[in-house]
């Protein structure tokens, strides 16, 4: 299994000629793929400190070692790259790695290549770095299951019956999925209050965020044909910060008895640097006991869960961004293997480039919970901001950031953040 392979690119003793700032989320040991957009032209690169590395510059020049193919840096979007396949997306990030190691100045010493190749960031844009085929949104994290359980329904049974054998999900819509920077418009909706008899249309009062991690395949498997679990990491390329709006008003009138439907495919919103899930070997940790025992096909091997620490901050234009929350990956219940190979189960296909979040993810305590609805308990229990205002849900012209990274002694891996200011709805 690939965890198993040392990937020479995880070395936490590798230092880069490049200069990365203390503290980055982007050293030598991340090189995560992402899509730039310079001189009007698309570009697949990576990243390390605060430069982008042209990727196809990069493979023009012969360094790299290997011929890949042109077309799959010179494109809108990373899916021709990642389709190559788990084993050359290890390799790649091996020679760039190689190249840009303190030992190594094949590129350092061609002045001309290394100003083609290294671009400073804020000398790109970024672009959505996946074409979305199909988006699915788990339900996967137990603590997140219970409180949501317990507000919409009964908190003496919060957790249905199914939700301990089955990692609980449905089909998002992946049109709708947008990059960090750009503004999400308040949703106008269907909606009616516990006091009124008939529902109304107009702007959702119940705007929220729901902070998720969500992975990026690169592997299709045929119609039919189900992914064994033990298999399941070699479709898995990479993993990205994920948004999940929802509009709770319009989610708990809508919800019975399809589950989320306008509530949530307005908009979800993503990172810009889609991290190698080889870069997050050393952050493998246990996950949560899994009882009753899961049926044999959801049974893995190894940890299979990662220590990857999240947090969310609100920013106004009458505040600094202030932190609400912090939460772990490490607390989903069901791991991404369970997941995927649930999904693939009943041989649903599977497609290069499909994005799968995690469910919103919380924790165990109150600051660690990962949306509006659970801090505040439904606006029950209103956070207070540093302007002393309150925020029972998220207001028009508030800015949500999301950052995720791992961190040991050794290394930080992150994932830079996701970003979104809301508009006010238009009128209804
Ligand atoms: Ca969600």
């Amino acid at each position: 299994m690939p965890h198993q392979a040392v990937i020479r690119a995880n070395d936490p003793k590798l230092r880069s000629w490049v200069p990365v700032p203390e503290g980055s989320d982007f050293p030598i040991q991340n090189l995560p793929l992402g899509v730039i957009v310079y001189n009007d032209r698309h570009r697949v690169a990576s990243r390390i400190g605060d430069y982008v590395v042209d990727l196809l510059e990069l493979n023009k020049s012969g360094l790299l070692g290997v011929d890949y193919p042109d077309a799959v840096f010179d494109n809108e979007f990373i899916n021709d790259c990642i389709g190559m396949g788990r084993e050359a997306m290890r390799d790649l990030r091996n020679r760039l790695s190689r190249l840009l190691d303190d030992r190594h100045d094949e590129l350092r010493k061609d002045v001309d290549l290394r100003e083609r190749v290294l671009l400073p960031i804020n000398t790109v844009s970024m672009s959505m770095p996946v074409r979305i085929g199909n988006y699915t949104d788990f339900y996967s994290s137990k603590e997140h299951a219970t409180n949501v359980g317990s507000m919409f329904r009964d908190p003496a049974n919060a957790l249905l019956p199914n939700w301990k054998h089955i990692p609980i999900g449905y089909h998002g819509r992946a049109s709708s999925i947008v990059l960090s920077g750009t503004p999400v418009r308040r949703p106008l909706g269907q909606t009616k209050a516990a006091d009124q008899d008939a529902p109304v249309f107009g702007p959702s009062k119940q705007l929220d965020f729901e902070l998720e991690m969500a992975f990026v395949t690169c592997r299709s498997n045929e119609l039919g044909e189900p992914i064994p679990i033990d298999e399941a990491e070699d479709y898995i390329f990479g993993m990205v910060v994920f948004n999940d709006w929802s509009a709770r008003d319009m989610q708990s009138w809508e919800y019975v008895p399809l589950g989320p439907f306008l509530a949530k495919n307005f908009a979800s919103s993503i990172s810009a640097w889609v991290v190698n899930l080889d870069a997050l070997q050393p952050f493998r940790v246990p996950g949560p006991e899994q009882e009753p025992k899961p049926l044999p096909y959801l049974q893995f091997k190894g940890d299979q869960n990662y220590d990857i620490a999240l947090e969310v901050l609100i920013e106004s234009p009458r505040f600094n961004p202030a932190r609400i929350c912090h939460s772990n990956f490490k607390y989903m219940y069901w791991n991404m293997v369970q997941q995927l190979s649930h999904h693939a189960s009943n041989g649903c296909n599977i497609q290069v480039g499909d994005l799968y979040a995690s469910g919103t993810i919380s924790g165990p305590i109150k600051d660690s919970f990962g949306s509006m609805l659970e801090l505040t308990w439904r606006g029950t229990e209103p956070l207070k901001m540093p302007d002393n205002t309150e925020r029972k849900f998220i207001n028009d012209h508030d800015t949500v950031i999301m950052r995720a990274y791992c961190q040991n002694a050794e290394v930080r891996i992150g994932f830079g953040e996701v970003k979104t200011n809301i508009l006010p709805a238009h009128k209804a």
